[in-house]
């Protein structure tokens, strides 16, 4: 336990303590050189190794100030976790002593060996050198634990050929891309102030704390994140009593000391509260750039972890660790910005903003409709495989939601009502009138769309907990900026502008607006509707990435130079094998807990109940329920028996199977309905024999005590 009172710490004076933000390098730097990094930050210039030199100089002696005796390149590869390598700073100097060394090259460019993280074959063995470059659109920050202090660098990851081995560099592409798109139609519509565009990104993270004494008794929780057996409890969520509740003490000195660890890497966490399921919690930062955005929630989860440990917990993040229960999702909250200020999701309070708003809206229901298959591969893993199409997540259909005024708007539009109403009866001629004041809560509160329009963003549900929010984020600045460079090929050549705004919107969405539900995604006619307006609704993982190698998307990552062929493919590949491996290891945990803990455990204690009945009987006490439990005992540890060696042969299987699409299949098919049905006669079991015979803690210890 932290004996620090979190409570008395002043925010302003830690808040960004351990962060090398701009306020930083401003104060620090020499001023040309400062001036030189915003610009390689707005992506107007190259990053010289002069100007590298200066910079990490300051660096060096502010992270020595702090304490920091190692540096490391801080980056994403496609595990999905994050990486580093530490250097110490010591360099030892010629009369024995040492001296604090860190050179620009060492900040702007590090060389991991590559070999060990996943390439999917973008890197022969011989040739195992990767390439980490500093990105300096996010911080530097300093970590402390038990190693030490460590300057964290953020960095992209690429190969030695310059493939992009990781989650960011593609990131970073694919918001120059639209930065190049969105900046077209903005000049188009007139604008000549916006020097750069950009997304902007807040993740609502959400997790589950459970006290570690129960953690360290199931090995399922610790080797997969998530419980493989656990028969519900008397009490589930159905009170929905936690949600927003008060949060309990020790869960709030947890979350004290959280903030406090957020604040000082200079990450706003600005909400928390308690979930929909027993012992679920949600933290949500205020909205940054998307590359910080997006290291920022890699540190959240890093973070949440550690700091749990601290007081007794484990923090679980996976998409589904209970049966039964609400899983964790991330909530991608995401909107388009300029430089000068404009948030372009933000419905304007005249003619011209109005039509700048509804043009990049009708982009992004574009975007969302011809790219569905796409946004859906973006967030598919086997965790969330658990979540998509489960009662408490959006479905696996991906739709927009607009909210009925923005949706009325949209329709009188397309529908050529003279021009379009308002509602009111007054008639919209873009770039002429105004549209009416949209109402606040237009569109917020439809909980469970996979895609809102919440007021001045968009919110993208269907993100995992436990995944970055890199790969989401990139696909959709992809797809967004497609549709604007169409959208700017018309306008460029345009006569009469008003004209061809009402024109593109109307026609794109007159085409797309299949994809707008403003209903309950929970519903089975949902399902029916959209399949009768040919909405796709891919339900798993493994038939989800094939989209990745599909020409379509193979020449929309190429135009727009994100990713290449073999880039997709060699993802394509890691994320089918990531997908294997992991039910591989659900699998095994599975077998082994069915033979090794429960089989023994349920056989003990039925032979224990016969014995009990056999002694009741000889003193003449017949007990037909202890006969009739050891009974029936018995035959489902039979049956738990029996399901166990067929897992054990679809297992084998899958093992067998050695292209990755095909294994990834088997593992699907036949490897996870296995795991099921071993599961049934366990968690049947659990319902059977006392609490003291189960050989691992159940849900009600997992999910009621803290
Ligand atoms: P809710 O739970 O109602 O969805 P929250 O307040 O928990 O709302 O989360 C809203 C999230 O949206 C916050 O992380 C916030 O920073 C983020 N956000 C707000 N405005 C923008 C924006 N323009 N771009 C990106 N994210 C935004
Ligand atoms: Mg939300």
């Amino acid at each position: 336990m932290s004996s620090v009172d979190f409570t008395k710490i002043p925010v302003a004076e830690i808040y960004g303590s351990n962060c090398f933000s701009n306020a930083l390098m401003k104060e620090r730097l020499p001023k040309n050189i400062y001036k030189e990094i915003l610009a390689v930050q707005a992506g107007r210039k190259e990053l010289t190794l002069e100007v590298a030199e200066v910079v990490a100089a300051v660096m060096r002696d502010w992270a020595l100030s702090k304490g920091a005796s190692h540096y490391t390149h801080w980056f994403h590869p496609l595990t999905g976790l994050t990486a580093e390598k530490h250097d110490s700073f010591i360099a030892p100097t010629s009369d024995g002593g040492v001296i604090m060394e860190f050179s620009g090259k060492e900040l702007i460019k590090g060389e991991p060996d590559a070999s060990s993280f996943p390439s999917g074959g973008l890197r022969a063995t011989f040739e195992a050198r990767g390439y980490t470059a500093w990105d300096v659109t996010s911080p530097a920050f300093l970590k402390q634990d038990q190693t030490g202090t460590t300057l964290c660098i953020p960095t992209a990851f690429i190969s030695y050929y310059g493939q992009a081995l990781d989650k960011k560099v593609p990131l970073l592409k694919s918001t120059d891309a639209l930065n190049i798109q969105a900046l077209r139609v903005l000049r188009a519509l007139g604008n000549e102030s916006s020097q750069r565009v950009f997304t902007t990104v807040g993740p609502e993270q959400e997790y589950f704390l459970i006290d570690k004494q129960f953690y360290d008794r199931r090995s399922d929780l610790m080797l997969t994140g998530r419980t493989v057996f656990g028969a519900l409890p008397a009490k589930g969520q159905e009170m929905e009593d936690h949600y927003f509740g008060a949060i309990k003490e020790r869960v709030a000195a947890f979350m004290r000391e959280l903030n406090t660890e957020l604040w000082k890497v200079g990450i706003p966490a600005k909400t928390q509260h308690n979930e929909v399921a027993p012992n679920q919690f949600e933290i949500a930062p205020v909205f940054a750039n998307s590359t910080a955005a997006v290291d920022a929630n890699q540190l959240v989860m890093e973070t949440i972890r550690s700091v749990a440990r601290r007081h007794g917990l484990e923090a679980l993040l996976h998409e589904k660790p209970f049966a039964g229960v609400n899983g964790s999702g991330k909530h991608n909250n995401w909107s388009i910005a300029t430089d000068d200020g404009i948030n372009l999701f933000e419905p304007g309070e005249n003619p011209a903003s109005n039509a700048r708003f509804l043009l990049f809206a009708a982009a992004v229901v574009e975007a969302v409709d011809r790219y569905a298959l796409l946004i859906r591969a973006s967030v598919a893993t086997s965790g969330n495989d658990h979540r998509l199409g489960a009662n408490e997540a959006p479905p696996a259909i991906v739709s927009v939601f607009f909210g009925g005024p923005l949706t009325e708007i949209f329709d009188n539009i397309a529908e050529g009502k003279s021009g379009a109403t308002n509602g009111g009866g007054a008639t919209i001629k873009i770039g002429v009138t105004s549209l009416p004041a949209l109402p606040l809560d237009v569109s917020d509160r439809n909980r469970t769309s996979p895609f809102a329009f919440t007021g001045n963003k968009f919110e993208f549900r269907m993100v995992g907990s436990s995944q970055s929010i890199a790969t989401p984020n990139t696909y959709l600045n992809v797809a967004v900026a497609q549709v604007l460079s169409e959208f700017a090929d018309k306008l460029e050549k345009a006569a009469d502008k008003n004209e061809t705004i009402h024109t593109i919107i109307k026609e794109s969405y007159s085409k797309h607006r299949k994809v707008i539900f403003n209903g309950n995604n929970y519903a089975d006619e949902w399902v029916r509707e959209a399949e009768r307006r040919g909405l796709p609704n891919v339900k798993n993982t493994v038939d989800a990435l094939t989209v990745l190698t599909q020409s379509e998307t193979v020449s929309l990552f190429e135009n727009h130079k994100v990713l290449t062929k073999e880039e997709l493919e060699s993802r394509y590949h890691i994320y089918l094998e990531k997908y294997s491996k992991q039910i591989n290891i659900e699998a095994g945990v599975t077998i082994d807990l069915a033979r090794r803990s429960i089989f023994p455990s349920v056989s003990a204690y039925a032979a224990e109940l016969a014995r009990d009945a056999a002694a009741l009987a000889a003193i003449g006490a017949v007990s037909v329920p202890q006969e009739k439990r050891a009974k029936r005992i018995a035959e489902l540890s039979a049956e738990l028996f029996d399901e166990t060696g067929k897992l054990e042969t679809v297992l084998a299987e899958a093992q067998e199977t050695e292209e990755p699409f095909a294994q990834a299949k088997v593992y699907y098919e036949k490897v996870r309905p296995g795991m099921d049905a071993v599961r049934s006669k366990a968690d049947a079991l659990e319902k059977l024999v006392s609490k003291d015979a189960w050989p691992f803690p159940g849900y009600e210890d997992l999910l009621f005590k803290l």
